[in-house]
């Protein structure tokens, strides 16, 4: 059983680093970017309210995103423990995950944050973008300038205090993230404990 939380701002391989964990655990990821443009697609009540927020880069409200990782932890896959991607995004919604996990009697094992120069991370943002067009996908509609720009800002502002809760609670574990992807998820697997020839 593995629960893990990744956090960073936008554009610091949250996504790409929890791909890599699910292969080596064999759990979700559990990314509420993705539950909530899955609902932003099929229109539905949630996805509705949220659309307008998301493409303009702010955050979605707490009983959102809330409800719906309440839903998410309790699907049959999740048992065995998952990785968030995304959240928790404020000290709300950490504090609303401490408590849906108390009552099951569960706990984190660690909540790894992955630190970018703020710099790096407009140019990721234009390379992902690039990269999505050349394989002939859509764009992200909160990939532009002006809303990416607002994300940053939510992620000082809203997010970027959840670095102490967490290491106040002794979980935070701190991984430059501005190297080669390869070596970033052999420091995230070390830092577990796990064995590095894989
Ligand atoms: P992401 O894919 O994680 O970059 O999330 C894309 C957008 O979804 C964010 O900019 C927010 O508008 C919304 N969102 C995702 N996760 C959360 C969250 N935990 N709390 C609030 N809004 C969220």
């Amino acid at each position: 059983m593995m629960k893990l939380i990744l956090l960073g701002p936008p554009g610091a391989g949250k996504g790409t680093q929890s791909q890599r964990l699910v292969q080596q655990f064999g759990i979700p990821q559990l990314s509420t970017g993705d539950m909530l443009r899955v609902a932003v697609a099929a229109g539905s009540p949630v996805g509705l309210q949220a659309k307008t927020v998301m493409d303009r880069g702010e955050l979605v409200s707490d009983a959102i995103v809330v409800g719906i990782v309440a839903d998410r932890i309790l699907q049959q896959d999740a048992s065995r423990g998952f990785i968030l991607d995304g959240f928790p995004r404020t000290v709300g919604q950490a504090e609303a995950l401490d408590t849906m996990l108390a009552e099951r009697s569960l706990g984190l094992d660690a909540v790894i944050e992955l630190k970018v120069d703020e710099a790096a991370l407009i140019d990721r943002m234009a390379k992902r973008v690039a990269d999505t067009l050349a394989r002939g996908e859509t764009v992200r509609k909160d990939d532009n300038p002006l809303s990416f720009k607002t994300r940053l800002e939510a992620y000082r502002v809203q997010t970027a205090p959840l670095s102490a809760y967490y290491a106040g609670r002794g979980l935070l574990r701190t991984v430059d993230g501005m190297k080669p992807v390869d070596e970033v998820t052999g420091d995230v697997l070390a830092l577990l404990g796990e064995p590095a020839d894989r």
